[in-house]
């Protein structure tokens, strides 16, 4: 027996039935119909095609509808859509691990498959945990991190994102207690101060005993408030987990691929973490996909321990046609130097945007790589916001004070300037309009 209304239309449908991301249900604004996407425009059910800002939360970085990946999930999909990775192999996971191993950071050199962002962060809390079990710390139980960061929804990942932010209070005590100091300072340019440099150092004195790794977002803090800061703190986190071996593990699944302007975000500062995540753009935006990294002595440590199996096996963990999209899209991305693509796309977002910083209701205007954020005084009124996204054809999604922009990296100079026009005019009536 049917318990919804059949006469409803899509939209209502959607309103009545489906939870969306971080939303109430019912929703307190309506969602877009989006029918289909090409390039770096999506088109709505009335046909009207709004230039993509937002590159679908980081990952979409080839924009929608490409050719070579459409092949690539097509020719797979002939093959075989997907086969169980436990006990048996098949060429994609292992053509995308020579590719992926060929670009992450020097040492990287061991690969677990996992379905999304959070779960690849999951895997890596587990991967640190049986590795001091195995070692000579196995009373090092706890994470470590920053401040304003964001790992993911899952019970742990949450536990470790920022405790305001994540809502932690709302779980009450049964969310895990980790180990926070406070973010790192604004600027990524700017040398790392002494009271960064000093708490951190303080940090780890008091409580490295108790720590079995440290997480952290190179250089871009995104979802915890889109923030850059210095490389030099990561060197000098490199620097504290080396001499306390606590192990580090870099969270690259928004700033992997190009984004910051460097292939992963770790390269800015010229370090390589014990363990790291990617995801979001691995799969060029088809399908949900990730990946956690580590070190050879890692796994040896677990290998050689009381218990040497790491303990995680999802059930489409090497999925085929998302390992076979993958590697299609790290040979784009490889290929078309998307790195070098996302500085030029910086110095285009740097010129225009940068004439926002004078406005009263704006508070900060910054830009890395292809990334470019406007942070305002006051959060958005997203219902106000979104008509005028749809009046002016171009889709962002702020979230609280923040206004941000990742275009595809394929986005030409013409198309960036264009979603930097709409986006100041969508500011400009927004501010007249409250
Ligand atoms: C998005 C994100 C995650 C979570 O990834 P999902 O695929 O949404 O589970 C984890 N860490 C960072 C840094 C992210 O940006």
């Amino acid at each position: 027996m049917t318990t919804y209304q059949t006469s409803l239309s899509a939209k209502s449908f959607d309103e009545h039935h489906l939870w969306h991301p971080y939303t109430s249900l019912p929703p307190t604004y309506p969602n877009l119909v989006i029918e289909r996407a090409e390039g770096v425009y999506l088109y709505t059910q009335s046909g009207e095609a709004l230039i993509d800002g937002m590159s679908s939360w980081w990952a979409a970085v080839h924009g929608y509808n490409h050719p070579t990946l459409n092949k690539a999930v097509s020719s797979q999909l002939n093959k075989m859509a997907h086969v169980m990775f436990g006990g048996l192999t098949h060429p994609p996971a292992i053509e995308l691990g020579k590719t992926l191993l060929s670009i992450v950071p020097n040492g990287l050199d061991a690969i677990f498959y996992a379905d999304s962002g959070s779960i690849a962060v999951e895997v890596a809390l587990k991967m640190a945990l049986q590795y001091q079990l195995g070692g000579t710390h196995t009373n090092r139980k706890q994470i470590a991190t920053t401040r304003s960061g964001y790992y993911g929804d899952t019970w742990h990942a949450m536990s470790i994102c920022d405790p305001k932010n994540g809502m932690h209070s709302i779980y009450g005590q049964q969310l895990p207690v980790q180990l926070f100091t406070d973010a790192p300072s604004d600027g990524f340019d700017k040398p790392l101060s002494d009271s960064d440099k000093e708490k951190l150092i303080h940090f780890f004195d008091t409580h490295y005993s108790q720590m079995a790794a440290f997480i952290i977002e190179p250089i871009v803090q995104g979802a915890g408030g889109m923030r850059f800061y210095s490389q030099e703190y990561l060197r000098l986190l490199r620097d504290l987990c080396d001499k306390y071996e606590v192990l580090l593990i870099a969270d690259e699944i928004a700033t992997g691929f190009g984004r910051t302007g460097s292939m992963f975000a770790c390269q800015h500062a010229d370090i390589t973490p014990d363990i790291m995540t990617v995801g979001k753009a691995l799969t060029g935006g088809y399908m949900t996909f990730a990946a956690t990294l580590c070190q050879r002595h890692v796994a040896e440590v677990i290998a050689n321990s009381d218990y040497p199996a790491l303990m995680h096996g999802p059930t489409f963990m090497g999925n085929p046609l998302a390992c076979a999209v993958a590697n299609a899209s790290l040979q784009l991305l490889i290929e078309g130097d998307y790195p070098a693509r996302a500085r030029h796309i910086q110095t285009l977002l740097r010129a225009h945007l940068s004439k926002l910083i004078t406005h009263s209701a704006i508070k900060d205007v910054r830009t890395l790589g292809a990334i470019g954020v406007v942070e305002l005084y006051d959060p958005v009124d997203m219902t106000c916001f979104q008509q005028l996204l749809v009046k002016h054809k171009v889709w962002i999604r702020p979230f609280g004070k923040l206004v941000y922009i990742m275009p595809p990296i394929i986005m030409t100079d013409d198309e960036v300037t264009m979603l930097c026009e709409r986006l100041m005019t969508v500011l400009t009536e927004y501010f007249e309009s409250i």
